[in-house]
C-alpha cells in the first residue's frame, strides 16, 4: 500500500466551497438520510435537531458499544502500519463526483494495514432483520471515502450490524465490538445473531454503487433541485418535523403556529446562497 493514505489522514478537510446551508462539505450521514427523506434533512438544517428520548437512548447505547481508546493521529497512523489487526474509528473524507464528502465510520478493521471491514452499528426499536437503503448508502459512502484516501480497498467488505435496543442491555456490551470484529474476520456471524438477536448485512465494497448513490444526492447540495419528500405516511407519522414540514402526509390537530414556536431555532445558519438555493427551481418529487 502506498503512502497516500497517510497524507490524506492529516490533510485539512476545509475546501472553501459552500454547499447548501454554507456547508464546506457534505456529511456522509446526510447523504444517507436523503435516502430516507430528503425533506427531513432539509428540516433538520433549517430548524435544528429535535431531541427525542428514543434518539438519545440510541446514541448512548451506540457510544457504549463503540467506546475506544483515544489516541493522537500520529499514533493511529503507526498502529495502522504495524498492528497485525486493528479496529479504529477516524474521520474519512474525499471528493466524490462534484462534492466534498466527509464522515466518521463506526469502525474500520485493518489487517496488516489493509482495511478489511467497515462496520456500521445501528440500534433499533424495530425489526433488526430489515435492511434500509439509507443505512446501506452510508456504509457504501464510507467505503468509497477510504478508497479515495488511498487505502487499498481491494479486499474490503462492508458490515451493517442491526441490533434491537432492548437486546443491547447487559454488562458485556463493551466487549461486543471486539466480538463482532472477530466474528467477521472468521467469517462466522451466525453465532452472534443467534445469541444476541443482532443481524449482519454484509456487502463487498463497490465504488460504482457508492458513486451512483452520491450522483443523485449531490443534486440537492449543489442547488440543482429542491428537497424530495418521502411518500410514506408511516415515515411522516413518526417524524419529529411532521407538524411543521410543508410536505407532511399527516394532519395534526395541534395548532401548527404553537408547534413552530416550540421548535428550536436554526442552529446551522443559512447564508444568502443557501436560502436562494433552498427555494429550488424544480418541484420536489416524492421518493
Ligand atoms: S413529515 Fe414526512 S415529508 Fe416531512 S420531513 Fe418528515 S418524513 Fe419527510
Amino acid at each position: 500500500m502506498g503512502e497516500e493514505w497517510k497524507r490524506s489522514m492529516s490533510e485539512p478537510l476545509a475546501t472553501g466551497k459552500a454547499y447548501r446551508f454554507d456547508q464546506s462539505f457534505v456529511a456522509a450521514s446526510s447523504i444517507a438520510q436523503q435516502y430516507y427523506c430528503e425533506a427531513k434533512v432539509e428540516q433538520s438544517y433549517v430548524h435544528g435537531d429535535i431531541p427525542s428520548e428514543a434518539k438519545e437512548a440510541g446514541t448512548s447505547l451506540h457510544e457504549e458499544v463503540l467506546a475506544m481508546e483515544k489516541v493522537e493521529l500520529k499514533d493511529l497512523v503507526e498502529r495502522i502500519e504495524k498492528a497485525p489487526l486493528l479496529t479504529a474509528s477516524f474521520g474519512v473524507h474525499g471528493r466524490i463526483l462534484d462534492v466534498d464528502v466527509a464522515g466518521m465510520p463506526d469502525a474500520v478493521v485493518f489487517e496488516k494495514s489493509v482495511p478489511r471491514w467497515v462496520i456500521e452499528l445501528k440500534t433499533t426499536k424495530g425489526d433488526p432483520t430489515r435492511l434500509w437503503d439509507d443505512q446501506l448508502v452510508q456504509v457504501r459512502v464510507y467505503g468509497l471515502l477510504l478508497e479515495k484516501m488511498g487505502f487499498d480497498c481491494s479486499k474490503m467488505w462492508l458490515a451493517l450490524v442491526r441490533w434491537r435496543q432492548e437486546d443491547v442491555r447487559g454488562p458485556r456490551k463493551e466487549e461486543m465490538l471486539s466480538r463482532i470484529t472477530r466474528s467477521l474476520m472468521r467469517g462466522e456471524t451466525k453465532e452472534l445473531e443467534a445469541r444476541f438477536g443482532m443481524r449482519f448485512f454484509l456487502f463487498r465494497h463497490d465504488a460504482g454503487e457508492a458513486e451512483r448513490a452520491v450522483a443523485w444526492a449531490q443534486g440537492y447540495w449543489l442547488g440543482r433541485r429542491g428537497a424530495v419528500p418521502s411518500s410514506s405516511p408511516g415515515k411522516c407519522k413518526i417524524c419529529e418535523y411532521s407538524a411543521i414540514c410543508p410536505y407532511s402526509l399527516v394532519k395534526f390537530s395541534l395548532d401548527s403556529a404553537a408547534e413552530r414556536r416550540a421548535l428550536p431555532r436554526n442552529t446551522w445558519g443559512t447564508g444568502p446562497d443557501s436560502s436562494s438555493r433552498t427555494s429550488g427551481s424544480s418541484s420536489p418529487v416524492r421518493k
